[in-house]
């Protein structure tokens, strides 16, 4: 078999919807599991549209995923250039060799006569005015400066079909089919046109796009057969779909939460958890269970046949889980990399940093889900007594207050303050006592963090907290207990 060559074809719209980037991901998995090639064109085509820096994002989203192209706008393979707009005389020339050989035509309608084909909605067609002009008329009006456009000429009767990877067998009546414009009258070429020329010549074999394009492709196919070149594969993915409040789902739109690549980054995803996630949406693994996958093992697992064709749902609770898999997983110093900076934004100076984000480390789903857990860490929370009370431990307020009135001038004598020596003097503390260690800790946890549950216990707070502050904690403690 030959080489397999797919492609991902963005139009710079500024930013990268997750749907998108899944196009990607599955073209580039569909080449590189047979050893194939990954090529990226930048479709910009619709000028009205251009985004300033929107390629930059593009490049940069493949880039950050580890989606590597082989050639694409800043790596020549040859069948450059890779940006449609640098590719205007090759649309011509190819237009033309459909007008020469019969299957497309100049129409120099004017708009106000195609709006006269419209009706009421606004809704009409092409009506083939221009279809039979004879050489003369058109010489005629082209030398009289009348603009015009190349139009495709569509079969009169039969049908069109072929049959898509995903979805099987697609037909269509060719009287349904409009001559749609292939050039417009300032010179750019429409996307239901060049991207057939691009796709052909840059020899892709596997077209791998949304199905948003699933029923113009008999369109694409009957350019194809005009120019007598064999038609590529057509693979088209199902939509990415949203859950609705009501329980509905729709097609994944910003109200459904962040849904471009870089929201989800900066609100603290990986970008690795990101890709597993999105791999999964529409795909799965044949034999296996397996939901964690590097990108070398997409690579190798990856198939056409574990496409499915029913919309998959993005569901943001599933990304999490991913996410703070991933950040588990992380190596101590990459973690901290992300997380410090995060918290010495949040934080006071005194806070030990390095020593909160390891209490978060197997906590966090997302980084930016860190503000939400050191609330406690921030403030000094209001708190109500009764939060002293642990059936467990067998504590109240009133014992932990004698325990707290104990080991404040033990913690006030402490010089080195760290967490095992504080666990030390409080485990040494108990044992003299004859108390039971847990309610001790109990109660300087309470007074040092002011919340039921927080991350890390007794000891690992006040090295967070350092002495000053755990102490002036103690003390609002004990003056709010007496
Ligand atoms: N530029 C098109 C888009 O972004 C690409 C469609 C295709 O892959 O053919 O929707």
């Amino acid at each position: 078999m030959s080489e397999i060559v797919t492609r991902f074809a963005p139009s710079p719209t500024g930013f990268m919807h997750i749907g998108n980037l899944r196009t990607a991901l599955y073209s580039y998995l569909l080449s590189k599991s047979q050893g194939g090639k990954f090529i990226l064109r930048i479709e910009d085509t619709d000028q009205v549209r251009l985004v300033d820096g929107a390629v930059d994002v593009i490049l940069d989203t493949l880039k950050m995923t580890g989606i590597e192209y082989d050639e694409g706008p800043d790596s020549d393979g040859g069948h450059g250039p890779y940006v449609q707009s640098q590719r205007l005389p090759i649309y011509k020339e190819y237009a033309e060799k459909l007008v020469e050989s019969g299957h497309a035509y100049y129409c120099f309608c004017t708009q106000e006569r195609l709006d006269s084909l419209k009706d009421e909605k606004g809704i009409g067609g092409y009506d083939g005015h221009c279809r039979n002009l004879s050489a003369e008329e058109i010489r005629k009006n082209i030398s009289d400066g009348i603009p015009y456009v190349i139009r495709q000429r569509m079969p009169d009767e039969g049908k069109t079909s072929y049959t898509d990877v995903v979805y099987g067998e697609v037909e269509i009546d060719n009287s349904e089919l409009r001559d749609q414009i292939m050039i417009k009258a300032d010179g750019y070429p429409t996307y239901n046109f060049c991207h057939v020329v691009d796709d052909y010549l840059m020899g892709v074999t596997h077209v791998v796009r949304g199905n948003e394009y699933l029923t113009s492709t008999p369109k694409y196919c009957l350019l194809y057969d005009a120019f007598g070149w064999k038609r590529p594969t057509y693979v088209h993915l199902p939509l990415l779909m949203g859950k609705d409040a009501g329980g509905n789902v729709s097609k994944l739109s910003k109200r459904h939460g962040a849904v471009s690549f870089q929201d989800l980054v900066n609100a603290g995803y990986l970008p690795e958890a990101i890709v597993n996630y999105i791999a999964l949406l529409g795909w799965c693994p044949k034999e296996s269970n397996q939901e964690i996958f590097s990108m070398d093992e997409l690579k190798s697992n990856f198939s056409i046949e574990g496409l499915s064709k029913s919309p998959a749902v993005f569901d943001y609770e599933k990304l999490k889980w991913f996410n703070s898999e991933y950040i588990k997983a992380m190596p101590v110093d990459k973690y901290e990399e992300k997380a410090v900076p995060i918290l010495e934004n949040l934080c006071a100076d005194y806070i030990n940093k390095k020593k909160l984000a390891s209490l978060l480390h197997t906590r966090i789903a997302y980084f930016g889900e860190i503000e939400s857990f050191i609330s406690f860490v921030t403030n000094r929370l209001d708190m109500d007594s009764s939060l002293y009370t642990n059936k467990k431990n067998k504590t109240t307020p009133e014992n932990c207050r004698e325990v707290l009135e104990d080991v404040l001038p033990l913690l006030e004598s402490v010089e080195d303050w760290n967490n095992d020596n504080l666990f030390a003097l409080l485990k040494e503390y108990s044992a003299s006592k004859e108390k039971k260690a847990g309610a001790v800790m109990w109660a300087v946890r309470i007074a040092v963090g002011r919340q039921a549950i927080t991350p890390g216990g007794a000891t690992e707070l006040m090295e967070v907290f350092g002495k000053d502050e755990s102490i002036s904690r103690i003390k609002q403690a004990l003056s709010e207990l007496s």
